[in-house]
């Protein structure tokens, strides 16, 4: 399966530092940012795919991050978790109005904060799930890495899976090239555009075996999208 890569903005190194080893234990890749401002620059390099963001951080705080990428097209849907000191009712609301998906208070408990991550994850962005998608005659298993097609056996290259994955649990919705670069490669900005039109052929190429090539569409002027219609 895909590792999630999670952004960790904290301005404590040693709190980042705890922090990055639990999310590493947890098989998760973590990416660190010192303040908002080191944060954005690696979100536009590539997007994670969750970020844990503290509230007080020095210059734009974690509630000012969090606004800004709920405000902008590319970053809208990054799962994110506050992290804060504060534990009063009114910072809770404050922090989910601003489109946080969930809220922990320091000092919190590593196994908390994992769970709540993962179920954050499996919310948010099934692809990084390792639950078993089955729609439109394809099913496939993230952890075993296996495809069927109308119950045959598929071999796929592992970007035609991962992107088969992200649209199965992404279905009828349009993506752009650079969104789909974004979401299955994680760099919209060092690889080609046209890679992604390679790779849907490949992928193309195998369902046709199975008379299912329909499913993967293209939307002119727009993109693809996987569509059961
Ligand atoms: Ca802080």
């Amino acid at each position: 399966m895909t590792t999630a890569t999670i952004l960790l903005v904290e301005d404590e190194p040693a709190i980042q530092e705890l922090l990055a080893f639990n999310v590493e234990q947890c098989g998760f890749r973590a990416l660190k940012a010192l303040d908002a401002e080191a944060a954005q620059l690696q979100i536009k390099q590539a997007l994670p795919d969750l970020i844990l963001l503290d509230w007080m951080l020095p210059g734009s705080s974690g509630i000012e991050l969090a606004r800004r990428l709920r405000a902008d097209a590319r970053t809208k849907d990054i799962p994110i978790i506050m992290l804060t000191a504060r534990g009063d009712e009114r910072d809770k609301i404050l922090g989910l109005e601003a489109g946080a998906d969930d809220y922990i208070t320091k000092p919190f408990s590593p196994r908390e904060l994992m769970a709540r991550i993962r179920a954050v994850l499996r919310r948010r962005a099934p692809q990084m799930s390792e639950e078993i998608v089955s729609i439109g005659g394809i099913e496939l298993s993230p952890a075993t890495h296996r495809v069927s097609a109308n119950g045959e056996n598929i071999e796929l290259g592992p970007t035609e899976f991962r992107l088969l994955h992200f649209f199965m649990t992404h279905v009828e919705r349009v993506y752009s090239r650079a969104q789909l670069l974004d979401q299955v490669w994680g760099d919209h900005v060092f690889v080609e555009e046209r890679t992604v039109d390679v790779h849907i052929r490949r992928l193309r190429q195998v369902l046709e075996l199975s008379g299912l090539e329909r499913l993967v569409q293209t939307v002119r002027g727009s993109g693809y999208r996987f569509s059961l219609q």
